[in-house]
């Protein structure tokens, strides 16, 4: 898991492209799949982005998806679960302070939105994190967003 997620983090431009063309396919299959009822879909949603997100970034299922913002490193793996980072608290070597084996997330998040088109939104700071989202679909929630559908994209 932790391989693959510095992998990801050096891939984070080629991973973007592929998070732009998929929300691109997911928003043209909007009217489709509102049609079927976008809280049907939750479950399965749920599924396939815990597994898939779960195998390629170590995702915790936040509900609140940030990693286009973040290099395409998921910052719940942070021990102190920052959603704007770092904590001060970096070793010398850019390592975790709690986990010393571990590089600190947040230096990877910065390493990652450096290679991305749109790195520059890690800038900016991040909402505080809505643990009421917890085991929801961030992707059908942000497609709905997009879609114009208010009640599902709370
Ligand atoms: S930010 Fe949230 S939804 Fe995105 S990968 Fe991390 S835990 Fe999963």
């Amino acid at each position: 898991m932790y391989l693959m997620r510095r992998i990801a983090t050096r891939n984070a431009r080629p991973l973007e492209l592929l998070y732009l063309a998929l929300g691109r396919v997911g928003l043209a299959l909007a009217p489709a799949l509102k049609l079927c009822g976008l809280e049907r879909l939750e479950r399965p949603a749920a599924w396939f982005e815990s597994w898939s997100k779960g195998a390629l970034f170590d995702c915790r299922m936040c509900g609140r998806c940030v990693l286009s913002k973040t290099g395409m490193t998921c910052p719940m793996n942070c021990p102190k679960q920052l959603r704007n980072g770092p904590c001060g608290g970096v070793r010398q070597n850019g390592n975790c302070e709690v986990q010393a084996e571990m590089k600190c997330v947040w230096v990877d998040a910065w390493a990652g939105a450096g290679r991305m088109h749109r790195g520059g939104r890690l800038a900016t700071l991040m909402a505080p994190l809505d643990h009421r989202l917890k085991g929801s679909s961030a992707w059908l929630r942000s497609l709905a967003k997009r879609a114009g559908d208010g009640d599902a994209a709370r």
